[in-house]
């Protein structure tokens, strides 16, 4: 039985991929919005490996973001965090992502959420089509992106969440200039930034 009482005959799993540089409160109020919503037994958090739309970008080192995710979500007994992504040599497809997790989980209904912005570049993503037929998806609602309508009829569920304007872009600016952010990602997110130099500019590491 559920935390809302209800019967399900399959373990209710959703998938939360990211890059998670770093990880923030927008991911998380995202991930527990649809665990509520749609009765979820469990969250993977999946940070990337090499993220196939950001290959022209400066990236933290993966174990820097896995730890970062661990630390974020140690503290919600539905959270967990999967190395799948950066454990797969190479640039990261979401239909790998898919494939592995549905091996781990070949009961279980899987559930992919995204965000606004990145829900509208599923259609060029690597085998769209059969991705669908692995998970249902579900776009949430991100201050600054419109556009879930553009999406094929009945593939994607959207949901509205409680609008965080908090990006790991901005959090990685504001750690380079030095600016806080506190409250924009957990204390332990904060401390972890702060204790490995993460963001701070000038050489970049990587
Ligand atoms: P970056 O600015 O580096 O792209 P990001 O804040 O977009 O970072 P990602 O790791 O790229 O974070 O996002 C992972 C997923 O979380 C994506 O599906 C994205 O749309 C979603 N997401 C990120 N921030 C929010 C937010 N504030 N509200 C809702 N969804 C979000
Ligand atoms: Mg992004």
């Amino acid at each position: 039985r559920s935390e809302r009482g209800n019967w399900h005959d399959r373990p209710r799993i959703g998938i939360m991929g990211g890059t998670f540089d770093p990880i923030h409160n927008g991911h998380l109020v995202a991930a527990s919005e649809v665990a509520w919503e749609y009765d979820l037994d469990e969250v993977l958090f999946v940070p990337t490996g090499r993220p196939v739309f950001k290959l022209d970008k400066h990236v933290t080192n993966a174990e820097d973001r896995y730890l970062m995710t661990v630390i974020a979500t140690a503290s919600n007994p539905k959270f967990t965090v999967s190395r799948v992504d950066i454990d797969r040599p190479g640039v990261t497809y979401t239909i790998d992502t898919l494939r592995d997790i549905r091996a781990q989980h070949p009961d279980a209904e899987l559930f992919f959420i995204t965000g606004a912005d990145a829900v509208a570049e599923i259609m060029q993503w690597k085998d769209a089509d059969r991705m669908f037929d692995i998970a249902h998806f579900v776009a949430v609602t991100r201050p600054g992106y419109t556009g879930t309508d553009a999406l094929p009829e009945g593939k994607v569920d959207r949901l509205e969440i409680p609008a965080l304007a908090i990006s790991s872009t901005d959090i990685r600016r504001r750690a380079t200039d030095g600016e806080p952010v506190w409250y924009l990602v957990p204390d332990g997110v904060v401390q972890y930034i702060g204790k490995h130099g993460l963001y701070r500019g000038g050489e970049r590491k990587g």
